[in-house]
């Protein structure tokens, strides 16, 4: 079996850097975005199995990616994850009704990250089958 492709979009280098090495050691390809237009243009050409999506973005924010994918037939059934700093109130619901199959606070738990995303991937291929 090959190896999981993630879609990591985060402006902030650290955080960028920081998911994708975990994820990475963890035996799973990484594909890095920093900004809203390319982490569209790297979904549609990799079709990553998931996406961890930063929702706070430079000009295009990542709830706007999101519902750019979720509308676009080539990349509708692609699982999307938020990523964010602010557990604001509403945030949670706003990221869903983008399209955002769950969520994910920052700073990062990074010895339970890993689990949480095993969860995500295994919900995403059991919609994508069923
Ligand atoms: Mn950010």
């Amino acid at each position: 079996m090959s190896a999981k492709k993630i879609l990591v979009v985060e402006d902030n280098k650290m955080n960028l850097e920081l998911v994708s090495d975990i994820l990475t050691a963890h035996g799973y390809e990484v594909i890095q975005a920093s900004e809203g237009r390319q982490a569209l243009e790297l979904a549609r050409t990799h079709l990553p199995d998931l996406i961890l999506m930063d929702i706070q973005l430079p000009e295009m924010d990542g709830l706007e990616v999101t519902r750019r994918l979720k509308s676009d037939a080539g990349t509708s059934g692609i699982g999307i994850v938020a990523l964010t700093a602010h557990a604001m109130r509403g945030d949670k619901e706003r990221a869903q009704a983008a399209g955002c199959a769950g969520y994910i606070a920052k700073p990062i738990d990074i010895h339970e990250f890993t689990g949480i995303i095993e969860g995500y991937l295994e919900t995403v291929s059991r919609e994508q089958t069923s």
